[in-house]
């Protein structure tokens, strides 16, 4: 494992939003206001569906007419973790840049990070088109046929496509939808499904529970050793930047 001092490489940092920047899941959330939530997560949750399947099935069971309006009107109430505009601010004087991730909608996430001034964060997720008199529809801008993951919108293809080949990646994530990228990435920040799976195979993390765990892990290893480029991440890098 080689070690960088902060500043010899750029540093690039992904952030999941549901259950990570968000502390509830919002997209659940919204199926479970407006759609048939418990037959179709339980689906998905069996390997029945796919996470593209789910999102069209779930979609197509909210009321016809259904505006971006409404969404908006329900996610007004859900909090974004209290210390992650800190983080931002973190990451911004640093000079790293920050983008957010998501195999949820880009249709709630933008307004909520928005609400908290945060408007100009890079956001790669699905959209959701309301149509007017039927149903709302779900796009996958992001979608992905050559890595192996589930998701409909592939993270670990934001990162490679975003970040320079000497890059230092730190991932901050909760769930299965994070670990394509997680596993690409250099410093991981996990919890619950993510930090699981993280255990499983034996991928090196940081627990965390709020982003106030993430800066004070970061600024102790700033001041210490410093990031670590993982061998093992950077040639995971290498082999899909090819195979795209
Ligand atoms: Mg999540
Ligand atoms: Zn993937």
């Amino acid at each position: 494992m080689s070690v960088r001092e902060e500043g010899a490489a750029p540093v690039y940092v992904f952030c999941d939003f549901d259950g990570t920047i968000a502390r509830d899941d919002i997209g659940d959330a919204i199926v479970r206001r407006f759609g048939d939530f418990d037959r179709l997560h339980a689906e998905l949750m069996d390997g029945k569906l796919s996470v593209a399947q789910y999102w069209r099935a779930s979609l197509a069971t909210f009321p016809a007419g259904l505006r971006q309006g409404d969404v908006d009107d329900f996610t007004r109430d859900f909090q974004l973790d209290a210390y992650f505009a800190r983080f931002v601010e973190f990451c911004r004087r640093r000079r790293w840049p920050l983008t957010v991730v998501s195999d949820g909608f880009e249709n709630y996430i933008r307004p909520m990070l928005a609400a908290a001034g945060l408007d100009d964060l890079p956001v790669f997720a699905n959209r959701a088109l309301f149509t007017g008199d039927a149903a709302p529809t779900a796009h996958f801008p992001n979608a992905d046929e050559a890595c192996g993951c589930f998701c409909a919108s592939c993270k670990r293809n934001v990162l490679i496509t975003q970040i320079p080949d000497d890059a230092i990646v730190i991932y901050v994530g909760d769930g299965l939808s994070d670990t394509c990228a997680a596993e690409h990435a250099d410093v991981i920040f996990a919890r619950d499904r993510l930090a699981a799976y993280c255990n499983r195979e034996r991928l090196p993390h940081f627990p965390f529970n709020s982003f106030f765990d993430v800066i004070a892990l970061l600024e102790t290893t700033l001041a210490g050793r410093g990031l670590q480029l993982r061998h093992q991440a950077q040639l995971k890098r290498r082999r899909a930047f090819i195979s795209e």
